[in-house]
């Protein structure tokens, strides 16, 4: 569950919005001035902001420039929702700090598939508890991989791959359900880049002698397999 603040002063479109969102298991609040927002995000900070641009007295564009140029606001994913169809509307939205885009009317499911994407990109340390295997540790809130005690250095990706193997083991991945699992939005990323973040992450695993976790599974994919343990050892 992730906490969603949704910006906007329409209510027909603020509640329809965080009615899906709930409805998706979400923690949502809302708010219908820069302001108020602003105020919601003093008070706790959010998982993702759905933000119109469009808003009575301070615009949404005004406010993600704000909120990037603080230090405790300039990693939360943004999405931003307008009545422009201008290309140039939409690069100055981009300029300003939103991750992604949606020009209304959109769907409500196109906008939960683009909030999926950005919570799984952007947020991993949402995904939930430490994962253990073996005596390999997987930690999201910190960012830790660890075997029997020593720590394991992952770039962010490798990390993310590690994670979803790890919560999914034992179970066949192929390269392009990783491609939309971990990455997120995979457009433009090629099938072979996974096998790139693989062999990183056996890289990474390997000073601890957990690189054969990752399973290469000829034709298919990968996945990640317990040790396997000698009974006389
Ligand atoms: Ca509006």
């Amino acid at each position: 569950m992730s906490r969603i603040l949704v910006v906007e002063d329409e209510a027909a479109i603020a509640e329809l919005v965080s009615l899906n969102l709930r409805h998706a298991g979400h923690d949502v609040a809302l708010a219908a001035s820069a302001e108020q927002a602003q105020a919601e995000v003093d008070a706790m900070l959010p998982d993702l902001i759905v933000l119109d641009w469009m808003l009575p007295g301070q615009s949404g564009l005004a406010l993600a420039r704000r909120w990037r140029e603080s230090q405790r606001t300039r990693e939360l994913p943004i999405i931003m929702l307008t009545a422009r169809t201008q290309e140039a509307d939409k690069i100055a939205g981009l300029d300003a700090g939103a991750d992604d885009y949606l020009v209304k009317p959109f769907s409500t499911q196109e906008l939960l598939a683009r909030i999926r994407a950005l919570l799984r990109r952007r947020a991993p340390e949402t995904l939930g508890a430490t994962v253990t295997i073996d005596a390999l540790s997987v930690d999201p809130s910190i960012r830790r991989v660890t075997a029997q005690g020593r720590e394991l250095r992952l770039g962010p990706t490798e990390f993310r791959l590690l994670h979803y193997l790890m919560t999914h083991a034992e179970r066949v991945h192929s390269r392009k359900h990783l491609l939309d699992r971990v990455w997120g939005d995979h457009v433009f990323i090629e099938e072979r880049t996974v096998d790139v973040h693989v062999k990183r992450l056996r890289d990474a695993l390997a000073p601890a002698q957990r690189e054969s976790m990752i399973e290469t599974v000829r034709g298919v994919g990968y996945r990640f397999v317990r040790r396997r343990h000698d009974v006389t050892a």
